[in-house]
């Protein structure tokens, strides 16, 4: 291909040559150079209408093609699986995370959630100087233990979660601490206090010296660092706050001009139920430098008191807040926790130290506080229902980071000298009293409270149980006794559909023998010649159809006959009621008027004829409907009342003597 172009570069020349003679040199170049610059073009087109002659399909199926598309499929199914990998690792990795978490607490839980480690301060060189012995004794062999030598050289043992010697240093009291404290970016409140007579080493463990730096500085320096060491996956801002209280008063530390009156500081409930002290300074820390800074200037703020005890001893609990808000990057879950981490002013009794006035109210105070505090755990450690928080501001502003999901540790500080086994001793049996209910006997009576509510509510289960077969077998007599009254009910209706049935025969007997009688007093009067003319010509009974019907007979009992029962051979009717007497008695002259004969009645009519008025109540009529006396009513005529006033119906039969009517 090279050669054909050189042939024709090599012609152009050739014509470009016998131009050049003819022309000017200048011109002579430039045409020269332009027709150059056509051929470069020409040769260009030419090459490049070459190379898109070869194209794709002139790859297509060609060695290099299939293994390129064999690699790059390759590359996809490499790009897939590389994906699907990181997904599982990303999630094995966050269950992971929560697993170790969880264990971790676990293991702080089963270690115990309130732990108490015991650090024995070294004698002083003066204390040596004078002469001062140690009262305190150590078991190489068990290291948690420790033994206090009284003055009768009796011994009194006492076992803690870690026993610190006094040759044992910061560091060494560090690594036991730091567990707990990382406890706060897994997003857990935590308290660690320091407890003990004033000089027996609590700002020295928690605060500590430049050069043998303590608690306080160790646990942010291992903070950064942690949060350092998980900045892949968490993001976290840490801010410092420390105050104190003094005489349950509250006072910022952190504050600039302490020239100025400072404000009232108090504790109020926050939205999430937390306890927070608005107001409070909360300053943002990146590095340890700043938070020395600030510790060593709160530190100067804090308020001091002489005693005997201790030139500078402190008296006021000093609190450091520690907040830590994380944000998880993978699940996006944002957490703040606290980190309190506290000096507790001295434990020391007021007799011990001779004070007065100011001094002896802080003393007050302090102790007031402090058994506050002892009360607090006791109650938390033994899950008693009702936790005594609010009994102090030392307590109530820890409300929030004791208890619960809480971790919580004591350092309790105590001397070796002899003189101050006293003071010794009450912090140990305070210190053993808040680990005891956590871990020893008192865990059990723990349990055993447990039980016994769990027994408590197994009794009340019972009780209810038997309580509910008691209601079912009253439910069931009732309803036996509701369907024996329905049976009764029944029969009882029954037989009222019975006697509405014999009244109506009676009605219709009743009726026939009225317009018999009728017919017979009709014939009589024109027989009677003592009658006058006037009587003679009376119309007679409207028939019966006319007179008012009689009331329906209900289910109600009928209303006892008002008369008194008859004497024997008064009537051939017995008389059944009982309180006819009284009854006649209630009725008064209404019965009276009720039983005067209807003028132009039958009775009426024959009042000379009927000499004797028999009243019966229907239930004697009927019971006696079949005896010998079958025909109660025969030759009678009977006139029916009722009595509206008592509400109930009274049939009542007005009847001539057997013997002076007889149809
Ligand atoms: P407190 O705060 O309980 O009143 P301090 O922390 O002020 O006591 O300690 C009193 C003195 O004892 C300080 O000078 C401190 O350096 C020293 N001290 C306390 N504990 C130790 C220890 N474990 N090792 C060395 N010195 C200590
Ligand atoms: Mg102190």
């Amino acid at each position: 291909m090279d050669g054909q172009f050189e042939g024709c570069s090599d012609l152009m020349d050739d014509t470009v040559d016998t131009c050049y003679a003819q022309t000017l040199p200048i011109f002579q170049k430039i045409e020269y150079l332009s027709n150059k610059v056509q051929n470069i073009r020409k040769d260009h087109t030419l090459l490049s209408n070459e190379v898109k002659g070869l194209g794709v399909d002139c790859l297509l199926g060609s060695e290099a093609f299939t293994a390129l598309q064999k690699l790059s499929k390759e590359h996809e199914l490499l790009k897939n699986t590389y994906h699907e990998e990181c997904e599982v690792l990303k999630k094995k990795y966050l269950e992971e995370c929560s697993e170790r978490k969880r264990f971790y607490n676990e293991v702080i839980e089963l270690k115990g959630n309130i732990r108490v480690f015991c650090r024995c301060k070294p004698l002083k060189q003066d204390e040596i100087a004078n002469g001062s012995t140690s009262v305190v004794d150590f078991d190489s062999s068990r290291e948690n233990e420790l033994q206090i030598v009284c003055l009768d050289s009796s011994k009194k043992q006492f076992k803690f979660d870690h026993v610190f010697r006094p040759e044992d240093d910061q560091e060494a009291v560090f690594v036991q601490t730091m567990p707990i404290v990382t406890s706060v970016l897994d997003g857990y409140n935590v308290c660690i206090l320091a407890y003990g007579q004033t000089g027996t080493g609590k700002t020295y463990t928690m605060e500590g010296t430049p050069e043998n730096r303590g608690v306080n500085y160790r646990t942010l320096e291992e903070l950064f660092r942690a949060s350092n060491e998980r900045r892949s996956i968490m993001t976290f801002e840490i801010s410092v706050s420390m105050l104190e209280v003094y005489n349950e008063k509250i006072k910022d530390l952190l504050v600039e001009n302490s020239n100025q009156p400072a404000a009232k500081l108090e504790i109020k409930q926050s939205f999430e139920g937390t306890q927070e002290v608005p107001g409070l300074v909360e300053a943002r820390v990146y590095s340890t430098d700043e938070v020395w800074e600030l510790l060593k200037s709160g530190s100067q703020v804090r308020s001091v008191g002489f005693t005997n005890a201790n030139e500078f001893s402190s008296r006021s609990h000093c609190l450091l807040r520690v907040t830590v808000v994380a944000e998880n990057l993978v699940t996006g879950q944002r957490t703040k926790s606290h980190l309190w981490l506290v000096d507790l002013a001295g434990s020391e009794r007021v007799g011990r130290i001779e004070v007065e006035g100011e001094r002896l109210k802080e003393s007050q105070f302090i102790n007031k506080s402090l058994s506050a505090l002892g009360d607090v755990i006791s109650a938390l450690a033994s899950k008693a229902s009702h936790i005594p928080f609010r009994n102090s501001k030392l307590t109530h502003i820890l409300q929030s980071s004791l208890g619960r999901d809480c971790k919580t540790l004591m350092f309790v500080q105590i001397s070796p000298n002899l003189a101050d086994l006293g003071e010794t001793l009450c912090s140990l049996n305070f210190a053993s009293r808040v680990r005891r209910v956590e871990h020893g006997p008192a865990r059990k009576q723990t349990d055993h409270a447990e039980i016994l509510k769990y027994r408590q509510l197994a009794e009340k289960a019972k009780h209810e149980e038997k309580e509910m077969k008691k209601l079912q077998d009253s439910l069931k007599s009732a309803q036996l006794r509701l369907a024996a009254r329905e049976l009764t009910c029944r029969s009882l209706q029954e037989k009222v559909h019975d006697l509405e049935n014999q009244l109506a025969d009676e009605r219709k007997t009743r009726l026939k023998r009225e317009c018999r009688a009728l017919a017979y007093v009709s014939t009589q009067s024109s027989a009677l010649p003592f009658l006058s003319q006037e009587e003679k010509k009376k119309p007679p009974l409207a028939p019966a159809k006319l007179r008012l019907p009689l009331r329906r007979i209900t289910n109600f009992m009928p209303l006892q006959s008002p008369f008194p029962p008859k004497k024997k051979g008064q009537s051939n009717l017995r008389v059944v009621d009982k309180d006819k007497e009284n009854a006649s008695r209630i009725l008064g002259n209404k019965a009276k008027a009720i039983f005067v004969p209807r003028p132009g009645s039958i009775a009426s009519a024959t009042s000379q004829a009927f000499q004797q008025k028999r009243r019966a109540s229907i239930a004697t009529l009927l019971l006696e409907s079949n005896s010998k006396m079958t025909t109660p009513l025969q030759g009678s005529t009977a006139r029916l009342s009722n009595n509206h006033g008592m509400g109930r119906q009274t049939f009542v039969w007005l009847y001539g003597e057997s013997n002076t009517y007889r149809p």
